[in-house]
């Protein structure tokens, strides 16, 4: 079989004759990125310097550009597309395709001249993914363990809001998270009617402002810095705070703590110091999510992803669950062809 897809030593998923997603590759003139997480925009200056288009999302553009500042990326070679939108370059098609993963977050499909359909999950989670009907898929591996499956019997969503109401009866209640999850959380309590203000540091307002753009409706906003959002942290008043994972030693020492994460599979909410509690609120799918997903794609070739996570174990498991082909890539003895 033809190389048509594959992931090279430097993370960057090859997919057809011209595009290279989530890394610089000097190969591919075109380079997509499929959400604005940090492993997924590696090499970008290079591809800006050297590719001759570099697509992404709109949300994908002004988050990747509020987290990086000095990326210039209102320029050319960068193109913001749409889900569903057809780019044809040379004899291929190429599409993004919405994943739910953080606002802007991208599959790509693309198909060749002959007709051959080629996809590429990026970051995902089942529940609101459309899945890519394709020949040969390359997915993410993040939860690739058959040990990472979270079957919990409770609404994980629900249990973190009511966690977050009883909490703010005792004052503010600080939220810990990566970015995008963080804003996922804020969308959840203003939903269930938490109206509380929200205060943060400068960097998490910054991304909390791009996602309300991107149509998010998130209420009241106060920057940590600002008089009022002293007022609200110094008085310990009802409010949540929302600070990224890193700051989790620094603030918020003496009050409820909550951290958001994927990485539990044993119980919904665990408590992990005097007055702090995890909860396994994930922007990825489990173990089951993506095998699920791989059956569902139909593809007969599959790819996963070894250079961003662990996937051989997920391969060694599609293959024995599904009966079809999968390899791990890269190799760790260096780059595989399929
Ligand atoms: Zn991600």
């Amino acid at each position: 079989m033809s190389v048509k897809a594959r992931v090279t030593k430097n993370g960057a998923v090859l997919l057809g004759c011209s595009v290279a997603c989530d890394a610089f590759d000097d190969s591919m003139p075109l380079r997509v990125v499929t959400h604005a997480h940090a492993d997924h925009l590696s090499g970008l200056r290079k591809s800006l310097k050297f590719c001759s288009k570099v697509l992404m999302t709109h949300a994908t553009r002004d988050l990747a550009e509020t987290l990086n500042e000095s990326l210039n990326l209102r320029e050319a070679p960068l193109e913001t597309v749409d889900y569903g939108k057809v780019i044809r370059y040379g004899a291929e098609q190429i599409m993004l395709v919405k994943a739910d993963h953080i606002l802007g977050a991208a599959q790509v499909l693309i198909e060749d001249a002959g007709g051959i359909r080629i996809g590429y999950t990026g970051d995902f989670r089942i529940d609101g993914t459309p899945v890519l009907e394709c020949d040969i898929l390359v997915v993410e591996a993040t939860y690739g363990s058959p040990s990472c499956r979270r079957s919990f019997n409770v609404d994980v969503r629900e249990l973190l809001v009511s966690m977050v109401e009883k909490r703010l009866r005792g004052g503010t209640v600080y939220v810990f998270g990566y970015h995008g999850k963080l804003q996922e959380v804020m969308q959840l309590l203003r939903d269930a009617d938490v109206s509380v203000p929200f205060v943060m540091p400068e960097r998490v307002y910054q991304v909390t402002k791009v996602c309300e753009q991107h149509g998010m409706r998130l209420g009241c906003l106060s920057l940590s810095t600002d008089k009022e959002g002293h007022e609200l942290l110094d008085g310990n008043l009802p409010c949540v705070a929302f600070y990224h994972m890193n700051s989790r030693q620094y603030v918020g020492l003496r009050n409820a703590r909550i951290c958001v994460s994927g990485w539990e599979f044993h119980l919904p909410c665990r408590q992990i110091g005097e007055r702090e509690h995890l909860v396994a609120l994930s922007d990825h799918s489990d173990f089951d999510g993506l095998i699920e997903y791989v059956r569902r794609s139909k593809a007969k070739h599959i790819i996963t992803d070894n250079y961003r996570s662990q996937g051989a174990v997920l391969a060694k498991e599609i293959r024995k669950r599904l009966g079809v082909s999968a390899v791990a890539m890269p190799r760790n003895t260096g780059q595989t062809t399929l």
